[in-house]
């Protein structure tokens, strides 16, 4: 019984990939999908396609030497697959504010 799961062929010579999806067994990869734009279906296999965000700058301001500033974190990170950068905000007891707006500043960080 042909089973599409297990090609024999794929099993020992390996996938005939096109770009992310196997044309002989149908198998799909988390690499080289077809998309335009993050956040949307690759046109071969359809899986939505996320950022893929990395880390590029962190700092903590505060508090001055007087203890009135509170402490910030600020974290930067940018789509290893577009180039969007995302801003993180957090401060003392709040919680991390997304998408904050991105500076002037943090274009320079980035
Ligand atoms: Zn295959
Ligand atoms: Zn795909
Ligand atoms: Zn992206």
């Amino acid at each position: 019984m042909y089973n599409t799961n297990m090609n024999i062929t794929c099993l020992f010579k390996g996938h005939s990939w096109n770009h992310c999806t196997c044309t002989r067994c149908g198998k799909t990869r988390d690499e080289q999908h077809i998309v335009d734009h993050c956040e949307e279906k690759c046109s071969i296999c359809g899986q939505v396609i996320h950022h893929d965000w990395v880390k590029i700058y962190e700092e903590t301001i505060g508090p001055n030497e007087y203890g009135c500033v509170e402490n910030i974190d600020i974290k930067l990170y940018r789509c290893r697959k577009c180039g969007k950068l995302r801003k993180a905000v957090k401060r003392d007891l709040h919680k991390t504010e997304w998408d904050a707006e991105i500076t002037e500043e943090d274009r320079r960080r980035a």
